[in-house]
C-alpha cells in the first residue's frame, strides 16, 4: 500500500470519504489545495491539502469545501486532472486521468478508510457525483467522476463508485466493518421506551441527568459512528445523548442551508446573473 506520511491524517473522528477529480492539470495548484484534502497528481504522487482537522466537528476557518453541504466530518480527496475536460459527447481534455494516478488513488483512500475506521459503503466513501443521488444533497452540475479516460468501457457515478469501493476492499483484503446506515442527524425521532435515559454523553458510562417518556419528539443532531447514540433537541430545549434503538424516525432531516461553496462557484453565478441581466436588458431594447 503507497503510504501517505502519518502526519497528514491526523487523529480526529472522520465519517466519509468523498472522490473528485480537480478539473485542473496534472499537476496540484494553490487552489486545488485549498480545496481537498489530500490529492494523487497525474504521475500517482501524493500531495497533502487541507488539513484534515479543519473539516472535523465545526467547520473551521480554511476547511476544504470540496462538496456543497457535505463537509464536515468528510474527507475530500481528489485526482488532479480533466482540465477542459466535455461530459457529451466525451473529450477527456488536456489532462485526462491515468490509471497510474487511479491505482495511487485507489491505495491512498483505502489507507484513509482504515485509518479512520470509515466504512467502505454508497453513503461513506463515494464520488463526488453520486452525492446528490446517495445522500439526497443537491449539487451543481457535479460530474466528478463519471468518465475513466483510460479506461473507457467504465462509465457513470455509480460503475465508478463501485469500482472503487471494490479495489479498496481488495486492496484491505475486506477487513473493514460491514455499513450501517444510522439514523440520519437533522431528522425528527420517536421515543419508543418507556422512560428512555438522557444522558451526558453517548455511553451507559456518562450521567443520565433526566429521562424522556415515550412518545415524546426530539431532533436528531448527531448520531455516532456506530450507530448506537443519538445526540438529540428535545421539545423543552435541551441537548442530550440517548440510546438510538429506542428512537423511531418519524421524519428525515429538513434540506441543509447552503454552506460556502467553492469561491469559483459563487464568481460562475454572479457572472451568470450579470449575463442574464445583459440578456434580458439586450432583448428588451
Ligand atoms: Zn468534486
Amino acid at each position: 500500500m503507497t503510504q501517505i506520511p502519518a502526519d497528514w491524517l491526523p487523529r480526529v473522528p472522520m465519517r466519509g470519504l468523498t472522490g473528485h477529480w480537480t478539473a485542473g492539470g496534472h499537476r496540484a495548484n494553490t487552489t486545488d489545495l485549498r480545496a481537498y484534502h489530500l490529492l494523487v497528481e497525474g504521475d500517482g504522487t501524493p500531495r497533502r491539502g487541507v488539513d484534515i482537522r479543519l473539516n472535523s466537528g465545526r467547520l473551521q476557518p480554511g476547511y476544504a469545501a470540496h462538496t456543497l453541504n457535505a463537509n464536515t466530518d468528510r474527507i475530500g480527496a481528489s485526482m488532479c486532472g480533466m482540465m477542459g475536460a466535455r461530459e457529451s459527447p466525451f473529450d477527456a481534455g488536456p489532462a485526462p486521468l491515468t490509471r497510474v494516478q487511479w491505482d495511487a488513488f485507489v491505495r491512498m483512500s483505502a489507507q484513509v478508510v482504515d485509518f479512520y475506521t470509515i466504512p467502505i459503503g454508497r453513503k461513506t466513501t463515494l464520488f463526488h457525483a453520486e452525492v446528490q443521488a446517495n445522500l439526497g444533497i443537491t449539487q451543481r452540475n457535479k460530474w466528478d467522476v463519471m468518465r475513466l479516460p483510460f479506461d473507457p468501457g467504465v462509465v457513470g457515478a455509480a460503475k465508478i463508485g463501485d469500482r472503487w469501493r471494490d479495489e479498496m476492499q481488495a486492496v484491505l483484503g475486506g477487513s473493514l466493518p460491514q455499513v450501517v446506515d444510522p439514523i440520519p442527524a437533522g431528522g425528527v425521532a420517536e421515543v419508543t421506551a418507556q422512560a428512555l435515559n438522557f444522558r451526558r454523553g453517548p455511553g451507559t458510562e456518562y450521567d443520565a441527568t433526566g429521562s424522556l417518556p415515550r412518545g415524546v419528539r426530539v431532533t436528531v443532531l448527531d448520531v455516532t459512528e456506530s450507530g448506537d447514540w443519538a445526540w438529540v433537541h428535545t421539545p423543552a430545549g435541551h441537548e442530550g445523548w440517548v440510546a438510538a434503538r429506542h428512537l423511531r424516525m418519524i421524519d428525515g432531516p429538513a434540506p441543509v442551508q447552503p454552506t460556502a461553496p467553492d469561491p469559483r462557484r459563487l464568481w460562475i453565478e454572479q457572472a451568470r446573473a450579470k449575463l442574464d441581466e445583459l440578456e434580458a436588458q439586450l432583448n428588451g431594447e
